[in-house]
Parts: structure tokens; C-alpha cells; sequence
């Protein structure tokens, strides 16, 4: 990022008059307004910008003073600025804007950081309301949060207006400590979020009027993220879980306790059951978001060999062993 010379851009001293900036910046602005130079429209338009955002700066009492404060040490505001803005959620790239300036007006960086954003919305010019900016962050749930649903008490991390110098970037003549002079930071905020049941990954959260301080306030959307669980995947609303069994288990069938969202439930499993076999708790998976009904859960058997075998065992084994080769022989001799 590079330092802007407001005051060579406008082409005056540091101590000129509100008027003499005034008048500067008409006559500069009449010289390279882009319609009155079309065979150099590209520079005309670069200029032009120059100038506009120089006397945005510059025009503005407020805005000036802070620039004055910046001074020498514009580096390392800028520096601690930028630090702030890595913690920033994602704004919405759609904002009200007024007149040609504002956000993504195509001023430099330099400007953006410093003079646009959150603090000027409380000192916009002719008193235009400004509507608060809509907010994005990330809710992060548990699988058992997205099953059940309810009241959630959340805590987060959310850009806004500086409460300190509430946006003016300034405290009694000088920069403002906590934002740097941004007139804006991060502030954490507590909400009670209503979670609907069956919520799935990459829902949104609309809080009306929980985003950006304004007037109104903009909104507040939670992207609901859920974390993997250790015992169930899920997919779409079916659930799916892993139950180790013993060979006998599957062999002579039997009845087993399989974990559910609701508590573990018994399950029959047939005789002579096929190892990683799928069986389905019907109505056992997750609510429907949109409250029709409920997914299923499946279990797959992952049977478990026996190891280990005392003398007994692997003599019965052995039995096993012989009485299934005779019966081969004999179904492959009939
Ligand atoms: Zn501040």
C-alpha cells in the first residue's frame, strides 16, 4: 500500500483554508473531468479519481483531521489496520451505496483501509440513512446440536462500527487506539439463535437486523457448519453407523444394542447374516428440516473373528472345519 499525498494531489499547502481546497479542487476537477478531455480519456479518468478521492479526504473536516493524525506514522497504523482486517468476516459485497464513493468506488487502497467503510456510514454526507451491512460468519454444530434444534447461546467475533470512537477513527485529537483509525474493529457479540431441527451443512441463519450497525441495522447470516461426528455419518437424512459383532453374533443370530440419536435401541440380527451387511432402524435418522418425517439409520455388522483360541475352541473349530468339507464333498458327489 502507498501513502497518498492528499494535499500535493490538490496541489495546496497543509495549512489551506476549506476554501482554498474547495476552489482548488474545482478548478483541477473542470481541467480532467474525463467529458471535457476525450483524446486522453485514460488519463483524464485516472486523474479525475485522483482528485475525487483526495477531496473526499480532504473536504471533509473530519475526515481531514484524521489524516493530519495519520502523518509519519500512517505505516504503522495501517500495519495494525490490516492485522484487525484478517480477523474481519466476510462482508456482503452488496451495500447501499450513495453518490459515486463509497466501498469499491476504485479509490486506493490507502483510502479504502482508512476513510471508507463502516465509521464514514455514520458521517455520510447530507444525512442520508445508511442501511448497516449484512454480515456472513460461520456456526459451527455438533451433529446431536443439528438433531435436537433449539435455543443455542452463540458467541462471535463480528466487524463493526468502533465502539470507542464509534467510527470517527478519532479520540480526542488523536488516532483512535482501538481501531486504529479505521472506525471499525471486531466486537464479540452474543446471540440466541433458534436452530432448526434437521438443519443441514451450508444452511443459513438469517438474523434480521443483527449485522452492521446502520440505519437500519443489516443483517446477520450464520452459515451452519457441522462438525463430523465420531460415531455417525450422516447422509442427506439417513444416518450411518458401524457395529462391531462377534462371528457368532452373525452365524447363530442374535439380538444386539445399537446407538441411536435417542438412546441405544435393540436390533435383531437374523441367522446366518453376511459380514458388513447393512440393516435399517427405520425413522431412526435425522428430522427433516422442513419437517417432513425423518431419515433412516443404517448399521452395517462388521463381524469380528475370534483370536486368540484356547485348546477347546480351536478343537471345535477344527470340528467345524471337517464337518463343512465332508458336506461339500457331498453336495458336490450328489
Ligand atoms: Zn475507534
Amino acid at each position: 500500500m502507498n501513502y497518498k499525498d492528499y494535499y500535493a494531489i490538490i496541489g495546496v499547502p497543509k495549512t489551506a483554508s476549506e476554501k482554498e481546497i474547495k476552489s482548488a479542487y474545482r478548478k483541477l476537477a473542470r481541467k480532467w473531468h474525463p467529458d471535457t478531455n476525450p483524446d486522453k480519456p485514460k488519463e483524464a479518468e485516472e486523474r479525475f479519481k485522483e482528485i475525487s478521492e483526495a477531496y473526499e479526504v480532504l473536504g471533509d473536516a473530519q475526515k481531514r483531521r484524521k489524516y493530519d493524525m495519520l502523518g509519519a506514522d500512517w505505516q504503522q497504523a495501517a500495519q495494525q489496520a490490516e492485522q484487525q482486517q484478517r480477523y474481519r468476516t466476510q462482508f456482503d459485497a452488496e451495500s447501499f451505496d450513495f453518490g459515486n464513493l463509497g466501498g469499491g468506488s476504485g479509490f486506493s487502497d490507502f483510502f479504502d483501509l482508512f476513510f471508507s467503510g463502516v465509521g464514514r456510514r455514520t458521517s455520510a454526507p447530507s444525512g442520508i440513512a445508511r442501511r448497516g451491512q449484512d454480515i456472513e460468519s460461520t456456526l459451527e454444530l455438533s451433529l446431536r446440536d443439528a438433531y435436537s434444534g433449539g435455543k443455542k447461546s452463540v458467541s462471535l467475533q463480528l466487524e463493526d462500527v468502533c465502539p470507542r470512537c464509534r467510527g470517527t477513527g478519532t479520540e480526542h485529537g488523536k488516532l483512535c487506539t482501538a481501531c486504529h483509525g479505521t472506525g471499525h474493529a471486531v466486537v464479540a457479540k452474543k446471540f440466541d439463535v433458534t436452530i432448526p431441527r434437521g438443519i443441514t451443512d451450508a444452511q443459513r441463519i438469517r438474523l434480521a437486523g443483527q449485522g452492521g450497525s446502520g440505519s437500519p441495522n443489516g443483517d446477520l447470516f450464520l452459515v451452519v457448519k457441522i462438525r463430523e461426528d465420531p460415531t455417525y455419518q450422516r447422509k442427506g437424512n439417513d444416518l450411518y453407523v458401524d457395529l462391531p459383532v462377534s462371528l457368532y453374533d452373525l452365524v447363530l443370530g442374535s439380538e444386539v444394542q445399537v446407538p441411536t440419536m435417542t438412546g441405544s435401541v435393540s436390533m435383531k440380527i437374523p441367522e446366518g447374516t453376511q459380514n458388513n451387511r447393512l440393516l435399517r432402524l427405520a425413522g431412526k435418522g435425522m428430522p427433516d428440516v422442513k419437517g417432513k418425517g425423518a431419515g433412516d439409520q443404517y448399521v452395517r455388522l462388521i463381524g469380528q473373528l475370534p483370536q486368540q483360541l484356547s485348546e477347546k475352541e480351536r478343537e471345535l473349530f477344527g470340528q467345524l472345519a471337517a464337518l463343512h468339507n465332508t458336506k461339500r464333498e457331498t453336495e458336490a458327489s450328489s
